[in-house]
């Protein structure tokens, strides 16, 4: 049974996955076997995530884009495709945020958090669809926020893009399910990364308000999102489809 788990020869892209939460999954993907691409725009970082996962003995690369980009997601998939034959997993996990009331956001800024966010996923999916497709099986994991379920007043266009990464993540699943392609969706709750210290920064008490809300009585650390990583990526969850699943320490599940 636990062979399920095993993801050697698999090949899995992960977009942000040269730092924060996406560098925690690639690295449990890695550690399960799997054979990471990490993708990202800042090369010093990647080189850094790369060689750090290469100095375990696991398998990395980095490749140096912006996801906001239709043709260089199209490069990316027929380069790795090129390099790798297939891609088995892809995780669509960049992102950002604007801080901002939503009557003082520019619409400038509302595209460039929907076009990260969300439209970068819609299309490194569609463009991986045919791969995963020829070669009769693949995995999409799509990253939402606690803003998938909760609204908030000063992160309007964050809320929107993660509030339709799950409605996105539920109609590939619907469309794809045919073609033997699990699409799933994990919602981290408060994780410690580069954009959540911003965050911490920015909103007064944040950090204490997060650890008492959370029945785990803590904030998430990037490797507690390997797990799930792991299971959604490997033959484990083959009938699991369109599900939505936090890992929040129980955030979104406590009351008052
Ligand atoms: P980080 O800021 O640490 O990482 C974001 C990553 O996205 C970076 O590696 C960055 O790479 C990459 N990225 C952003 N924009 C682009 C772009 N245009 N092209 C290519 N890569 C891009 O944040 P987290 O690790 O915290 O966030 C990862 C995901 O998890 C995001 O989708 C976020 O919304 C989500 N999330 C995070 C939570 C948290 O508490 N931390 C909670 C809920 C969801 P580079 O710098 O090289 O461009």
């Amino acid at each position: 049974m636990l062979e399920n788990f095993e993801l050697k020869d698999h090949v899995a892209l992960i977009t942000g996955g040269n730092g924060g939460i996406g560098f925690g999954m690639a690295k449990g993907l890695a550690e399960a076997g799997c054979s990471v691409v990490l993708v990202g725009r800042n090369r010093d970082k990647g080189d850094k995530a790369r060689i750090y996962l290469q100095s375990l003995g696991l398998q990395a690369s980095f490749i140096a884009i912006d996801i906001c980009n239709e043709i260089s997601c199209q490069k990316l998939i027929d380069l790795v495709v090129q390099q790798f034959g297939k891609i088995n997993v892809l995780i669509n996990n960049a992102g950002m945020n604007i801080r901002k009331q939503p009557e003082e956001y520019q619409i400038k800024e509302w595209r460039e958090v929907i076009e990260t966010n969300l439209t970068s996923a819609f299309m490194l999916s569609q463009i991986v669809h045919p791969h995963m497709k020829r070669n009769g099986s693949g995995k999409i994991i799509n990253i939402g926020s606690m803003m998938s379920i909760f609204g908030s007043s000063y992160s309007v266009a964050y809320a929107a893009s993660k509030g339709g990464v799950v409605q996105m993540t539920k109609s590939m699943a619907c469309a794809w399910g045919a073609d033997n392609i699990q699409v799933n969706a994990i919602l981290p709750g408060w994780i410690d990364t580069a954009l959540t210290r911003q965050a911490r920064q920015e909103i007064n008490g944040l950090e204490q308000s997060v650890a008492n809300r959370t029945p785990s009585q803590r904030w998430g650390a990037t490797e507690d999102l390997a797990g799930i990583a792991i299971f959604l990526a490997s033959k484990a969850s083959h009938f699991i489809t369109g599900a939505v699943i936090p890992v929040d320490g129980g955030y979104s599940i406590q009351g008052i």
